[in-house]
């Protein structure tokens, strides 16, 4: 999320970017070597509510065609996502 929508109290939905992190320049570095589990979207399941992508504290979640794709780059498998997720189509797995 850019640095003006932090600093406001509110702000509009078209307000917030529609890129994740790093499509928008603000993660350079990939990050995710230590993750120990990853979220696995379950394209059936997911009804492209946005709210993982709302949620999601990296900003690595991006909604493609009404479903929700994440940059594995970037995710360092905290499991907010598959926490916020009501149709239960984020699912936690052990890293391979
Ligand atoms: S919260 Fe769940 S249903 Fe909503 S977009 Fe994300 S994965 Fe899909
Ligand atoms: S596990 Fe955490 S960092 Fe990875 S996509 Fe989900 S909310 Fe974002």
């Amino acid at each position: 999320m850019k640095p003006y929508l932090r600093e406001k109290t509110s702000f509009g939905f078209t307000e917030v970017p529609k890129d994740t992190s790093f499509e928008a320049g603000y993660l350079v570095t990939k990050n995710s070597g230590w993750r120990s589990i990853r979220p696995v979207v379950c394209i059936d399941r997911c009804v492209g509510c946005m709210q993982c992508y709302l949620y999601c504290p990296d900003g690595v979640i991006s909604i493609e065609n009404k479903k929700a794709v994440i940059d594995y780059d970037f995710c360092k498998g905290c499991g907010i996502c598959s926490k916020i997720c009501r149709p239960g189509a984020v699912k936690m797995e052990a890293e391979k």
